[in-house]
């Protein structure tokens, strides 16, 4: 997939101080996402689509809820609801049909089954299936994971290209658990294996220096609970729990 390159949105998250800079891309991009379904993007066709479609995650549902813009969520989930009951209707009619017939089974079934289910139990399971396939389809989160892999592909093209980014990537402190693998695997996309080595070399020493760094903030924080330590400095070490959580997670812990 080829991308579009947005280098001052990268450049801004690299140059502040943090454990993992897609982390503050993903959330600007997640905050920029839910102000829009709520205010001029909503009426814009190929929105409505692709909510009416998918709707959102259960964490993106909450968001826009929290968001108090209660008429404008009304009406997404409206049309959506529509669009759901549609749906739910045939898959409700396939049910009813292997009620009718519980044991059949058809000869082009029999080759998807496992474990000799009836066709009941089968069409069961394929709802079920539906429903909770549900909570993972969210308009949202496909915007920001696009988003974000056009980040990825251009803090590649940057690292490639800009010495000067190179420069502040290597004094950064890394990635989150979270965000490496998607530059990993854009890494794996875009670079020449030459380049991949090279890049994988700097980037995994970068990751390794820091998780060292961040276990150490770690320890003295629960070494400063001993009363022997009272007295003692801080260092960095105050905050160094919430961001070894992020640094696991890619989430900020509030
Ligand atoms: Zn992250
Ligand atoms: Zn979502």
């Amino acid at each position: 997939m080829k991308y579009h390159l947005d280098t001052i949105p990268v450049w801004d998250a690299f140059s502040e101080d943090s454990e993992c800079p897609f982390c503050i891309l993903e959330h600007k991009s997640e905050q920029s996402y839910v102000e829009s379904h709520l205010g001029g993007s909503v009426m814009e066709p190929d929105t409505r689509i692709e909510v009416n479609e998918k709707g959102f995650c259960p964490h993106h549902n909450a968001l826009l809820y929290q968001a108090q813009n209660r008429l404008g969520l009304a009406l997404m989930t409206h049309t959506h609801s529509l669009e759901t009951m549609k749906k739910m209707n045939k898959k409700i009619e396939e049910l009813e049909k292997a009620m009718k017939n519980p044991e059949k089974i058809s000869r082009l079934l029999a080759k998807k089954m496992s474990g000799g289910e009836s066709r009941l139990q089968h069409s069961i399971r394929s709802f079920s299936d539906w429903l909770l396939s549900h909570l993972n389809r969210c308009t949202i989160c496909d915007k920001i994971s696009y988003t974000l892999n056009r980040y990825a592909y251009t803090m590649i093209y940057l690292w490639e290209n800009d010495s000067e980014f190179r420069k502040t990537m290597q004094g950064s402190k890394g990635l989150c658990m979270s965000h490496l693998p998607l530059i990993l695997n854009m890494a794996a996309e875009q670079l020449s294996s030459r380049k991949q080595t090279e890049f994988l070399k700097e980037l995994l020493s970068l990751q390794m220096e820091n998780m060292e760094r961040l276990e150490k903030e770690l320890h003295w924080f629960t070494q400063k609970f001993d009363y022997k330590n009272q007295d003692k400095p801080w260092g960095s070490s105050r905050d160094a729990l919430p961001r070894i959580l992020q640094k696991f997670t890619g989430k900020y812990m509030e």
